[in-house]
């Protein structure tokens, strides 16, 4: 069997650090995405590596339509074929909608939402040349549900289950799947963030009465970027302790 070439968007902390590692434990070569912390995407490297896996570390701002475009030729340059995107990149600006600043929604949709279109964009015509592909949005159930204080954030994760669905209806004919994974509070540094009351607050709305871990949401990412799962497209999962069911 060829190894796959994964590409993961976000990956050199949180949720995109455990589906690189996953991925590379499936025998995947993983493009390990970063913005701004380069140092950590490369330890995730050489954590991949010493682990006996393949990785490289490659930094774009996924919201920039023309750096994307420029990342994903690099990367069919040098590896000849993308077999799986995750398109986790992701940032929260929170605030109440009454006092949430234009510039707070743009950057969260323009990275959120418009990041996980200008990489399936750019990735689809490769795909669409191998007659194959898995791609993997990561949504949240903010998007699912709403979330107060989060109008910018559950907009742009609502917006990528839009995207997902439209791509995978578009995508189907040519062996292409398109599917989503939905977390609940899952415990990284976008979660540590909040303060322990609303921590609490939100344990009570999750039936396992806890936060989720990272490797929990990318063993959901590994099993639907799988070559076994090519009859499953356009769907939401969720991974979050039966928040939203
Ligand atoms: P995190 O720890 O804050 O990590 C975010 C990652 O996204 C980092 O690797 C960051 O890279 C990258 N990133 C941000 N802006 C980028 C850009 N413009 N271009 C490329 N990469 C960019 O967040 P996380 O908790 O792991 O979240 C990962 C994904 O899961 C996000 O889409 C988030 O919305 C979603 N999610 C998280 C939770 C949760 O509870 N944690 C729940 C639901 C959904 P740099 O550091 O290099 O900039």
């Amino acid at each position: 069997m060829n190894e796959r070439i994964a590409v993961v968007t976000g990956a050199s902390k949180g949720i995109g650090r455990a589906i690189a590692l996953a991925l590379a434990a499936e025998g995947c070569m993983v493009v390990v995405n970063y913005n701004g912390s380069r140092e950590r995407a490369e330890a995730v490297v050489l954590e991949i590596e010493t682990a006996g896996g393949k990785a490289v570390a490659m930094g774009c701002d996924v919201s920039d339509f023309k750096a994307a475009e420029d990342f994903f030729k690099m990367v069919v340059d040098w590896y000849g074929r993308i077999d799986i995107l995750v398109n986790n990149a992701g940032i929260t600006k929170d605030g109440l909608l009454m006092k949430m600043s234009e510039e707070d929604f743009d950057r969260v949709v323009g990275t959120n939402l418009k990041g996980a279109f200008n990489c399936i964009r750019h990735v689809s015509r490769q795909m669409l040349k191998q007659r194959s592909g898995r791609i993997v949005n990561i949504s949240s159930v903010s998007g699912v549900m709403g979330n107060a204080g989060q109008a910018n954030y559950s907009a742009s994760k609502a917006g990528v289950i839009g995207l997902t669905k439209s791509a995978a209806r578009e995508l189907a004919s040519r062996g292409i799947t398109v599917n989503a994974v939905a977390p609940g509070f899952i415990d990284t540094e976008m979660t540590q963030a909040l303060s322990e009351k609303v921590k609490e607050q939100a344990c009570v709305q999750i039936p396992f009465g806890r936060f989720g871990r990272p490797e929990d949401v990318a063993e959901a990412v590994a099993f639907l970027a799988s070559e076994q799962t090519g009859y499953i497209t356009g769907q939401v999962l969720c991974v979050d302790g039966g928040m939203a069911m």
